[in-house]
């Protein structure tokens, strides 16, 4: 008779979402005759799903601020289930080969994962796994299934929506897409996808939000890298949404490039329910734009914000704000055109302080003269450190970070805040702030209750405790 493993997969962290990487393996892996456990650590203990019977802990972690959690829950795991086998798997697995080695997991999935969970199981199971797995980035289609979330914490325990009129939405989380076909130098899935991206079938995807509005959901956040890689997808998946469940609100994220590219498309994201779009800006000075080979220039920011009004949707903006060619000036002129473009709610505090991240393998660092200012990989912070030619651009950097930190913690509003900011990066060179004019377009916009950001801001302790 066929023994199934006991398994437990756990997810660090994922901005607040319930996560899609965790419901849908493992159902995959009970289709496949396995026990399978989960825990949420952004609100579950690890001792509620691993104990002494567990055989195997595979970790999915999505970004870089879960990798860091997971690197400190390992040594709690490995005293709840001296005996189980580790992995991880997903986006930021195959980035951190070195330090997950050193940390004694010799089993490490990136890319599409799934096929590599079942083989790696059904290798365990059978005996015929190697002690130590190769690192793989699996790049081939899934067979996906509709997530089973039953076993995951209810999502009015997850982020949920806050609208400009102060009242909430509860939040479901889908994707329909994984990777990217783009090249952007900083972004960690380039080094994974190397320009690819794969689709999850609109029924699947349709069936998960069908469950997920059943449970509560009245809003949905697309966590697709770019929910316009393939428009047409896009639109037949929420066209359907919009004809089944009017009421239904959802978010998404879309380059900038996509947004001028498809104004039509944008409008008909905007009559099927689509409140804001998540976009990563990045920086307003076209030779930043350029060095990271974002795709759009600050002129073509000035067009998609003209499109997204006229449509009625909101853009919510992300920035790299701190990169080696950040001069104190170039920052001044962010936080300018921030104000002047009518940004200020828009933009989460945490954005103003975003320092570059570039994890091993980064395409930053094919940059002509990159490596006069980065250094080696460092594990500590899991990506190659960098110092700005201007230490002063570095110290107000730490000085923002900090500030932003406190005042939201201490529930400022981000005009507050954005006003903290203005100052402080005039005072940088011993300048005066002049006054800042803000123009009649700044209004709240619809958000979600946790922000949105790719690097570590808030410390493990503050987003998890196992
Ligand atoms: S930054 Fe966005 S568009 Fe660029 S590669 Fe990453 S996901 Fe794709």
């Amino acid at each position: 008779m066929f023994a199934g493993m006991n398994i437990t997969l756990v997810s660090p962290y994922e901005l607040g979402r319930q996560p899609f990487g965790l419901a849908e393996p493992a159902t995959l892996l009970q289709h496949a005759g396995h026990q399978v456990r989960c825990c949420d650590l952004s609100i579950q203990k690890l001792d509620s799903a691993i104990d002494v019977h567990t055989e195997l802990v595979a970790i999915y972690i999505a970004m870089h601020t879960a990798t860091r959690i997971a690197v400190e829950a390992l040594p709690k795991i490995r005293q709840l289930a001296p005996n189980a086998q580790l992995c991880v798997y997903g986006l930021y697995a195959p980035m951190n080969v070195e330090l997950f080695r050193a940390h004694g997991v010799p089993y490490i999935i990136g890319g599409e994962y799934e096929n590599g969970l079942l083989e790696m199981t059904e290798g365990l199971r059978s005996g015929t796994a190697p002690t130590t797995g190769a690192p793989t980035i699996r790049l081939e289609k899934t067979a996906f299934v509709v997530p089973d979330r039953s076993a995951l914490p209810t999502l009015d325990k997850y982020a949920s929506l806050i609208l400009p009129d102060g009242t909430g939405r509860t939040v479901g989380f889908a994707e329909t897409t994984r990777g990217c076909k783009y090249f952007c130098r900083h972004c960690p899935i380039v080094p994974v996808y190397e320009g690819r991206f794969f689709v999850i079938p609109a029924d699947i995807v349709l069936q998960d939000i069908r469950n997920q509005v059943a449970v509560g959901a009245q809003h949905i956040s697309f966590g697709d890298p770019d929910f316009f890689n393939g428009p047409g997808h896009a639109l037949r998946i929420v066209r359907a949404l919009h004809d089944e469940f009017p009421a239904l609100s959802f978010d998404a994220t879309i380059k900038i490039e996509h947004i001028v590219k498809y104004p039509d498309e944008i409008r008909i994201l905007a009559a099927s329910g689509c409140l804001f779009i998540l976009s990563a800006v990045e920086s307003v000075d076209d030779e930043i734009l350029e060095l990271l080979d974002k795709g759009h220039t600050r002129a073509d920011l000035l067009g998609a914000l003209d499109i997204m009004r006229d449509a009625g949707i909101d853009l919510a903006p992300t920035f790299v704000a701190f990169t080696p060619w950040t001069t104190l000036q170039r920052y001044r002129t962010l936080l300018h055109d921030i104000a002047a473009l009518g940004l200020i709610d828009a933009v989460a505090p945490v954005q103003l302080s975003i320092r570059l991240l570039i994890p091993a393998g980064s395409h930053i660092l094919h940059i002509d003269g990159i490596r006069d200012c980065v250094g080696d990989f460092d594990p500590q912070i899991l990506g190659h450190a960098w110092q700005h030619p201007d230490p002063r651009v570095d110290a107000l950097q730490q000085q923002l970070q900090a500030l932003v930190m406190q005042a939201e913690a201490a529930g400022q509003s981000r005009n507050e805040i954005f006003q903290a900011v203005w100052q402080l990066a005039w005072q940088a060179d011993d300048s005066t702030a002049p006054p800042l004019a803000m123009p009649a377009t700044e209004r709240p916009i619809p958000r979600l209750s946790e922000n949105w950001y790719c690097c570590a801001e808030p410390t493990c302790e503050q987003l998890v405790s196992f």
